[in-house]
């Protein structure tokens, strides 16, 4: 079977990183001067020599993603249903090191949360769980779906790499996006934050959105956690999955998040620090690559970085989350993955991107579509 890992093996990490770093102001006035961006652009937009021209992108990125998806926010939740994980991961809350207590959520209180979230006017969730296969497996997402898909429009998952069968069955129950994040496609690094359990495997994981666009999946999330390691050569690396995907896997959508490092319960420091303005670059070069992209912004990041980020690029936000098992309604003190920055609620959130002269949309896509696929 091709995959990405084929693609991505022509690709050299360092020698991506070296042009990354020697490009010209020259090369980034070609490609703002381009109407039509390939990866390239995409590399030199992200270079250290276009954040000079930061303004001038806010402003493009600004109108095409007008241009393209109206002044629209899609507003959605996350719902952590487990916080069971048999790998270790040494930036997050959840590794299995860490002595927290353990919770999966039952059915009644997967009942419970759900109405706290539709209390708070929600109809996108994203189930997210650790990884553990012998509880927290491909027949407990099956039965959580069922139980809430009269609930949601729109039910995303962000779960453990799972077969191409059962993404199948995923699609089958509902699922319309899965989430997979890379972390990082720096190969020796990637080994250092995730010595332990079957996350430690970076090809099983790097094939993943293969076989999610396989499965026929409506649409597929990507990202790094960035702070792991050197920001511009992963998103490099972030974009050329993306561009593989697309190509390959074209009746599916995409969408790209950008979760920074953040504080939780005995994890490391970030070895990179990517700056406010960092993100603001990187999320205007994919802008300006890729105009159907949607980009997600997490309560990871802080109110006034989310605030004035709304009329630049991104197209859907989480709102009031909570990123503990139950942390709506079941088991408010529990431990969660990791600390949200943003900590408004999903009114507030709504109110804001109202008064920026944007929409807040709870309900992005109807179930009715599906049987028409
Ligand atoms: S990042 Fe995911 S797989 Fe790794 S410890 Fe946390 S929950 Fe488990």
């Amino acid at each position: 079977m091709t995959t990405f890992k084929t693609l991505f093996e022509n690709y050299d990490w360092d020698t991506i990183q070296s042009k990354i770093y020697r490009t010209t102001e020259t090369e980034v006035r070609n490609s703002l001067a381009r109407s039509k961006r390939t990866l390239d652009d995409f590399l030199v937009l992200i270079s250290p020599a276009a954040q000079p021209f930061l303004e001038q992108m806010a402003q493009m990125s600004h109108q095409l993603t007008k241009k393209r998806f109206g002044k629209t926010i899609q507003m959605y939740a996350p719902m952590y249903l487990s916080n069971e994980c048999q790998n270790i991961c040494t930036y997050c809350g959840f590794s299995l090191d860490n002595k927290i207590k353990r919770k999966t959520l039952t059915d009644k209180e997967i009942e419970l949360e759900t109405a706290e979230l539709k209390k708070a006017g929600f109809d996108h969730v994203l189930l997210v769980t650790g990884e553990a296969n012998y509880t927290v497996n491909i027949n407990y997402f099956l039965n959580a779906v069922e139980q809430i898909k009269n609930d949601f429009a729109n039910i995303s998952v962000e779960v453990q790499p799972l077969s191409q069968e059962e993404y199948e069955q995923l699609h089958q129950a509902g699922v319309h996006t899965v989430l997979v994040y890379q972390e990082t496609y720096h190969q020796e690094v990637y080994k250092q934050y995730h010595p332990k359990g079957k996350k430690s495997n970076f090809d099983f994981r790097l094939e993943t959105p293969d076989r999610i666009g396989k499965s026929g999946i409506h649409k597929i999330g990507l990202g790094v956690l960035l702070g792991l390691e050197d920001w511009r050569t992963d998103s490099f690396f972030n974009a050329l999955h993306l561009d593989y995907l697309q190509k390959t896997y074209w009746q599916s959508k995409y969408s790209v998040s950008f979760p920074r490092l953040r504080p939780a319960e005995g994890i490391i420091e970030p070895n990179f620090i990517m700056e406010d303005r960092d993100l603001l670059q990187l999320i205007c070069a994919y802008r300006l690559w890729n105009e159907d992209l949607e980009i997600s912004i997490s309560t990871r990041e802080n109110e006034k970085f989310r605030d004035n980020i709304i009329p630049i690029g991104v197209t859907a936000m989480s709102a009031g989350s909570k990123t503990n098992p139950g942390g709506y309604a079941v088991d408010v003190e529990s431990l969660e993955q990791f600390e949200t920055s943003d900590e408004r609620s999903a009114e507030e959130i709504a109110g804001i991107i109202s008064q920026k002269g944007y929409e807040p949309v709870w309900k992005d896509w109807d179930k009715s579509y599906m049987i028409a696929e």
